[in-house]
C-alpha cells in the first residue's frame, strides 16, 4: 500500500534531507525546494513512512531501487535546468526523479523497459497532477526519435557505454548526464554537445547505479 497523507512530520523530515543534501555541496536552490517539495514516501510501500527520508536507495521491485535523494538532486544539478527545457529520462523506475523535474518546471519524457513497473505508475494516482511527465515503456537505449530532439538527457541507469542514438537526439547546446561504467561503481558523466556539433565530456563523482539493459521485459 501507498501512503497518501503528507504530515507536519513528513515536511520536517524533509526539510531535514534538504539541509543533509545541501551540507554534501548541492547548491542549486531549484533542486532543494524541489527535493523539499515532493513527498519521497509516497513512492515507497508505507512500510517506509520515515525511512524515505533518509538518504539511501530503496527495493521498488523487480530488482530496482528508487535512487538516493542526494543522487536525484546531484544529477538534477548537472542538468542545469531552466524552465521549459524539454529532458529525456531512461529509467523511470519509481517515478521520484521525473518528478522532481517536472517540479523544477520542465517537460518531462521518461522510459521504463520494466512492464511492471511502468504499469505500476499508470496506478499510481499522485502521478495524475503531473501532466507534464509523459510515460513510455520501451527501450532507452533507442530513446524517442519522434519527441526528439531534448534540451537535457537524463540516464538513471549504470550505462556500459554511452548510447550513440541518445547523443544523436540531445539538442546543439543540449547535455546529458550519464553514470558510465560497467562495475559496481560508475563515473557520473556530463556530455555537451556544442553548437557545432561536437562534444565536451566532463567527469564527477563515482555512484553505484542498476544496470542499464537492453530491449524490453515483457513480465508483468
Ligand atoms: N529514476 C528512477 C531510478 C530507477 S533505477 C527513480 O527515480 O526511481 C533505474 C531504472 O532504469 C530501473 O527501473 C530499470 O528498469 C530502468 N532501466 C534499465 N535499463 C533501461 C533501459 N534500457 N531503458 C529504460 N529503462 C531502463
Amino acid at each position: 500500500m501507498r501512503p497518501t497523507e503528507d504530515t507536519y512530520r513528513h515536511k520536517g523530515l524533509r526539510k531535514k534531507l534538504v539541509q543533509g543534501i545541501h551540507a554534501k555541496g548541492i547548491t542549486d536552490d531549484r533542486v532543494l525546494d524541489a527535493v523539499l517539495e515532493v513527498p519521497r514516501h509516497f513512492f515507497l510501500d508505507s512500510a517506509f513512512d520515515e525511512k524515505a527520508y533518509e538518504d539511501r536507495a530503496f527495493p521498488i521491485g523487480e530488482g530496482q531501487t528508487i535512487s538516493q535523494p542526494y543522487t536525484v538532486a546531484y544529477q538534477s544539478q548537472l542538468l542545469e535546468i531552466k524552465p521549459f527545457d524539454k529532458v529525456l529520462e531512461i529509467g523511470t523506475g519509481s517515478a521520484y526523479q521525473a518528478v522532481v523535474l517536472a517540479e523544477m518546471g520542465v517537460q518531462v519524457y521518461t522510459i521504463e523497459r520494466q512492464k511492471k513497473l511502468f504499469e505500476s505508475n499508470k496506478q499510481f494516482p499522485f502521478l495524475k497532477k503531473y501532466n507534464s511527465i509523459k510515460f513510455f515503456y520501451g527501450d532507452g537505449y533507442e530513446g524517442l526519435p519522434t519527441y526528439a530532439p531534448f534540451d537535457k538527457i537524463i540516464i538513471t541507469a549504470a550505462a556500459p557505454e554511452i548510447p550513440q542514438k541518445l547523443i544523436e537526439q540531445l539538442k546543439p547546446g543540449g547535455m546529458m548526464v550519464i553514470p558510465l561504467g560497467a562495475g559496481d561503481l560508475q563515473q557520473m558523466l556530463r556530455i555537451t554537445k556544442l553548437e557545432n556539433g561536437s562534444l565536451k565530456e566532463e567527469m564527477f563523482d563515482h555512484f553505484s547505479f542498476v544496470p542499464m539493459l537492453g530491449g524490453k521485459s515483457h513480465e508483468s
